[in-house]
């Protein structure tokens, strides 16, 4: 099995980068002023931030597309909720003040600090702010400079405006280092160093009695290799004759060919971006369990998200990571803060006591004046 995420990926894959969807998402999606918990009637924020996530990630209209370049603009160390000591690169000057936006980099590492628990996200020693231009790659994860036992988180600074698909590519991408870290897959360290060499990774893998992630063999109880044992096995080798053509020149046979991948399973995946990669499809499904009500069905798409619900730490993770959105959106993107308040209710009535004890304080007096509307976006 040869598998790459294509967050690691510095290939042509990354075209399939999630950024590249086009967020077809409509301006103040109309929701009943209920809380019946369905899909089609999902409480207004997490509405919007899934809605965020479809697209059509295989479509190239334009055939000839050439990626945009990405430039680093600034690195900070991380210290627990804090980002300090910036190294700013030498960039175009018209990516000056980009550059020097130390605000808006800010708010950009406050948002997933607020989203993601501290002890969650330890892994991180390094956020990078980088960009390439509007849209395309909105968030990305990578080793933090050479030492795959630490990660950097990247965002680009261009794609701040759009705050639901921000929420839900930021949670998309700490999905990918709540899978891969060390402590679910055993980091190869000379993989790490040599991320391009086939022949390496190929040996890798065959040694590999567990799910191979692409960057190190995944450990026999890991989230990922659970997930792969139980929904990849009987796909995987239709999909792997697929994900090789990626090497090609002509990446047309590639993109049609996840696209016949995903529409002849589509009971399978969350949505077509799911369907690029398993760990592109556990990211994923980890993001939509956050962001939606409890599946009622059983298909097999909904079997992944709730898969998650079978740990009870990533559900109280799911909890957490709700708490945040309601707190991070419910003043900006919309000023209503009986939204937060409806979250709770209808979390209650599925049975879970997430928000217990602190709803009406968070409703009432925390929320406002937490943040400035209007502020962000700009
Ligand atoms: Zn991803």
């Amino acid at each position: 099995m040869i598998n790459r995420p294509t967050s690691r990926s510095k290939s042509k894959m990354k075209q399939l980068q999630k950024g590249q969807r086009k967020y077809m998402r409509q301006a103040n999606q109309a929701a009943p002023d209920d809380d019946t918990p369905t899909p089609a009637f999902l409480p207004p924020v997490r509405a919007d931030i899934i809605q965020s996530a479809q697209g059509d990630v295989y479509k190239v209209e334009d055939p000839d597309y050439v990626e945009p370049e990405t430039h680093k603009l600034v690195t900070y160390q991380v210290h627990g909720d804090q980002i300090t000591d910036p190294t700013f690169e030498m960039v175009p000057d018209d990516l000056a003040a980009e550059a020097q936006d130390i605000e808006h980099q800010q708010e950009a590492w406050k948002l997933f600090a607020t989203l993601i628990p501290p002890e969650s996200r330890q892994m991180i020693s390094q956020f990078v702010v980088m960009t390439d231009g509007k849209d395309e790659t909105i968030a990305a994860v990578d080793y933090a400079d050479d030492d795959p036992t630490h990660w950097a988180l990247e965002v680009d600074i261009a794609d701040l405006d759009d705050k639901d698909a921000l929420v839900f590519d930021l949670v998309h991408e700490f999905a990918h280092l709540l899978t891969l870290n060390e402590t679910q897959a055993a980091i190869d360290e000379e993989l790490a160093k040599n991320p391009d060499d086939q022949t390496l990774l190929k040996n890798k893998a065959a040694h590999c009695p567990d799910y191979f992630t692409g960057m190190g063999c995944s450990r026999p109880g890991s989230y990922v290799n659970l997930f792969y044992r139980r929904f990849w096995r009987q796909i995987n080798a239709e999909w792997e004759k697929i994900d090789g053509l990626q090497y090609k020149d002509d990446l047309t046979p590639y993109y049609n060919g996840l696209h016949d991948f995903y529409e002849s399973h589509l009971d399978q995946f969350v949505d077509d971006y799911a369907a690029t990669h398993p760990t592109e499809d556990i990211a994923e499904s980890f993001a939509y369990f956050v962001f939606s009500p409890k599946p009622p069905g059983n298909s097999i798409k909904e079997q992944k998200m709730k898969f998650f619900y079978e740990f009870p730490e990533l559900s109280m993770l799911r909890d957490e990571i709700l708490k945040g959105t309601c707190r991070e959106l419910s003043f900006t993107t919309y000023t209503k803060p009986r939204n937060c308040r409806r979250h709770h209710v209808h979390f209650r009535r599925m049975g879970r006591h997430s928000w217990e004890g602190d709803d009406d304080k968070d409703a009432s007096a925390e929320f406002p004046g937490k943040r400035t509307p209007g502020k962000w976006p700009h």
